[in-house]
Parts: structure tokens; sequence; C-alpha cells
């Protein structure tokens, strides 16, 4: 039996003031597009989840903030055919914005609870009541 590879993906709940979080789209061409998912990517060599996704952030969204406004919330494991998918997901309410789509993507300020509206890659949506627990 051939291992699935593993991917390690660092996710972040971006909070604004008014208890909304960020969801960023998957643009056209990528795999799973159009399914709106926690901002973050692939965590590089020689980096943590943290430092990945305070990078991340900044290049996908122009946010800016820092370690010590990242608290870990929970965290995803789920196999895609092709690799196995580790991600934890981080919340974070202090950072500065505002939040844009660098990327050409479409973002959306969601409330917790109307998250199940948009359709999301199927390692996110189970983390959805950890949010509206919290929040
Ligand atoms: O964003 P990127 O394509 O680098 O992420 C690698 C893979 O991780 C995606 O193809 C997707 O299957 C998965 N992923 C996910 N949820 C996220 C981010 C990535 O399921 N929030």
């Amino acid at each position: 039996m051939t291992e699935k590879q593993i991917v390690l993906v660092t996710a972040c709940a971006l909070v604004d003031a008014d208890g909304r979080v960020l969801l960023s789209q998957r643009p056209e061409g990528k795999k799973l597009a159009g399914l709106w998912e926690f901002p973050g990517g692939k965590v590089e060599d020689g980096e943590t989840p943290e430092s990945a996704l305070i990078r991340e952030l900044a290049e996908e969204l122009g946010v800016v903030t820092k370690e010590d406004c990242l608290a870990p919330l929970t965290f995803a494991s789920y196999g895609y055919d092709d690799f196995h998918l580790l991600m934890p997901l981080f919340i974070c309410r202090r950072f500065e914005g505002p939040a844009r789509g660098l990327e050409g993507q479409a973002i959306k300020w969601v409330r917790p609870r109307d998250m199940r509206q948009y359709p999301m890659p199927p390692a996110d949506e189970p983390l959805i009541p950890h949010l509206i627990d919290l929040i």
C-alpha cells in the first residue's frame, strides 16, 4: 500500500469587531475552485504554522498580524484522494488591514452561523461549529 503524502496547511479565522469571520474564495484554475475557505496556505520548509500564516495573510490579503495575536483554535485532518491534509486553524482578532483579495480572489466577512451558505472544502467545513461556539 502506498502511503498518502501529508500536506501541512495553516489557516486562520480572522474575526472583525462585529464578530464576522473572513472567508476567501478559491480562484478559477485552482483545485476546489469556487469554494470558500479560511485563508492560509501551505507551510514551507523552515516555517512554523504561525510564521507561514503571517506570510500568507500578508501575501493574499494585505493583512498584517503578529505571532502573539494568533491563538490555536482547532485542527483539521482530512484525507483527500491524492494527499492527507493536516491543517491547524488559528483565530486572530488583532490585525491591521483592510483585508483585500490581493490574488484576485473574492473575500467575504461572514457570521459563523451563516457560513453554511458558503460551500467550503470538506476539510474546512467541520471547523464551523468551533467558531459558532466561540463567537
Ligand atoms: O491553497 P493551496 O492550494 O496551496 O492548498 C493546498 C490544498 O489544501 C488545496 O488543494 C486544498 O485541497 C487544501 N486546502 C483546504 N482548505 C484550506 C486550504 C487548503 O482544504 N483552507
